[in-house]
């Protein structure tokens, strides 16, 4: 994997989320390369071949942390920040000895148990959560849809270590592959190790796009009966599928009160 540097853009960027001021991806690109990935349709390289990173990334993540006052910084959004180029380029982790430094926190979304690598300094930061994003029960399913991500009992591992330890956790069910994601089974398997479970849609913007067509390429594979149904529900975000599915699950939370959020009205976030 070719790793090429850039130096003329800002490490901290807003963040849509309502909780997080700040988001920090220590990569442009994710050799995870998830079908569904909304990122795949701005990327700037090959990710199979080539990713890239900010030229001295950690003394320009100083000076930009300096101005602002301590706060919980989130990562995960357009890149994996746990992704297989981090086993040895250590981006991430050299953010997080910043931050718990200069007093602040992370909340990190990730497909990769690589995140225990780092745990001793997510246990010394204060606000910390770790999520993982999952959205498949069959591993065979998920090799298709995923194949260069983690599998879903690694995560899964790595998710109840973190619990046991005593840092917030979180999961994502992200995106909802309609038909094929099991969600309700997901949340009784996931919720006694993730203190929060948010619910995510495959949500499509145009058939051009390259998630679309991936995806569109794996289920003509081995999922041809429901081609035609995906076009309908992955662009309607009033379709009956998620209008069900969104009455299924607020019954879940009612009856059964678990902490669950319900984003079917929402892009899904990058790292589910
Ligand atoms: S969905 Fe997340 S893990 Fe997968 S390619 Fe996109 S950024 Fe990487």
């Amino acid at each position: 994997m070719k790793v090429s540097l850039c130096s003329n853009r800002q490490i901290l960027q807003g963040c849509d989320l309502e909780t997080y001021a700040y988001q920090c991806d220590p990569y442009i690109g994710c050799e995870h390369r998830c079908s569904y990935c909304y990122v795949l349709n701005q990327a700037e390289t090959d990710w199979s071949r080539e990713i890239q990173a900010h030229r001295d990334f950690a003394v320009r993540l100083r000076a930009e942390l300096f101005p602002i006052k301590p706060q919980t910084i989130y990562f995960g959004m357009n890149t994996d920040p746990y992704q297989p180029v981090e086993e040895k380029r250590r981006y991430t982790r050299q953010a997080l000895e910043l931050l718990v430094e200069l007093g602040f926190s992370a909340c990190i979304l990730t497909k990769s148990d690589l995140v225990l690598r780092d745990i001793e300094l997510l246990q010394n930061m204060a606000d910390c959560s770790v999520g993982f994003s999952l959205a498949f029960q069959d591993e065979g399913v998920r090799s298709r849809f995923e194949p260069y991500a983690p599998s879903n009992q690694r995560r899964i591992a790595a998710l109840r270590k973190l619990k046991e330890v005593g840092v917030e956790t979180y999961v994502v069910i992200c995106p909802v592959m309609p038909y094929i994601t099991d969600v309700e089974t997901l949340i009784e398997d996931l919720a006694p190790i993730a203190d929060t479970i948010w619910i995510y849609p495959l949500r499509m913007r145009l058939e051009s796009d390259r998630n679309w067509q991936n995806v569109l390429s794996t289920l003509s594979e081995d999922f041809p009966d429901l081609t035609e149904q995906y076009r309908r529900v992955a662009f309607g975000r009033d379709h009956p599928y998620w209008l069900d599915l969104r009455c299924v699950l607020e019954e879940i939370r009612s009856k059964r009160g678990s902490n669950l959020r319900i984003e079917l009205g929402n892009q899904g976030s990058s790292n589910g």
